[in-house]
């Protein structure tokens, strides 16, 4: 079995520290660079139901896309939610690393998955510079509505489900896609000039504004749904790596939901 820092080496080599953002709070958080892992679990989301996933599952290494840690902190004491995660891990020696703004830009990314689970064949980046985003093409025109029912088909189902934004009736071609909130993208997916947009966390005056500027569709998915692709495909890249090496790793990517929105009502009516 290998030691930790030798499979931290090449997560670290599929998404390089460096790209991270600035902002960003990517790599390991704990775990023994020493300790064997022969059981990794990937997520989206390092909380406490994945953990005790992580437990049950007997892994010795969860990799997650969302930073425990954002923004730093000045305790880990156990009666603080994000406290008693890291002391379950330490407890269970379960190492816990990140892959976040670093697994976005990388190539292939969180968007290069997204891309994939709905079958789009991408083409470029959205926003060439960092990498950020996919350029898509579809193999046959769809409608709107059809794009957005694939996307409903082919991501994992949430409360939210799938929200669409512009004529469901429009012609599909070309699409930008983003995992994760894709509020800040507006400006590449207009200079892209693509049909569509599928994202997460669009709020109402961006959406309202694209959409009175010109005919371009939104599909708004749940964030940890754009992002849940990518843990399937890290999956298989790490699982790649564990052939290659002859590590025997076992690897398995968490079907829990940590989506943090648990129910969706409709309205019966129209204000009167
Ligand atoms: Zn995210």
């Amino acid at each position: 079995m290998p030691r930790l820092s030798e499979v931290i080496a090449e997560l670290d080599a599929l998404w390089p520290p460096d790209r991270a953002e600035q902002w960003d709070a990517v790599g390991t958080v704990c775990g023994d660079p020493d300790a064997r892992v022969g059981r990794v679990l990937f997520a989206v989301d390092p909380v406490q139901e994945i953990v005790d996933e992580a437990v049950s599952l007997g892994a010795d290494l969860i990799v997650a896309h969302h930073p425990l840690y954002l923004r730093g902190t000045t305790t880990v004491a156990a009666g603080h939610f994000k406290g008693r995660v890291v002391h379950d891990l330490i407890k269970n020696d379960i190492a816990l690393h990140v892959a976040h703004t670093n697994a976005d830009t990388a190539d292939p990314g969180v968007s290069d998955a997204l891309a994939g689970a709905l079958d789009l064949r991408v083409t470029g980046p959205l926003v060439p510079e960092n990498g950020l985003g996919r350029i898509c093409e579809l193999d046959h025109p769809e409608t709107l509505a059809e794009f957005a029912a694939r996307a409903a088909a082919r991501l994992p189902a949430t409360a939210q489900g799938i929200r669409v934004a512009g004529d469901p009736g429009m012609t599909v071609r070309r699409v930008a896609v983003s995992g994760g909130s894709g509020d800040s993208l507006f400006d590449a997916v207009r200079a892209a000039g693509v049909d569509a947009f599928l994202t997460s966390d669009l709020r109402h005056h961006p959406v309202s504004e694209a959409t009175q500027r010109t005919p371009l569709g939104l599909v708004d998915a749940a964030h940890w749904a754009t992002e849940w692709p990518w843990c399937e495909q890290a999956a298989a890249q790490l699982d790649a790596i564990s052939d290659r090496h002859g590590w025997d790793l076992r690897v398995h990517v968490s079907k829990t939901v940590t989506d943090p929105w648990s129910s969706h009502h409709t309205s019966p009516g129209a204000p009167n």
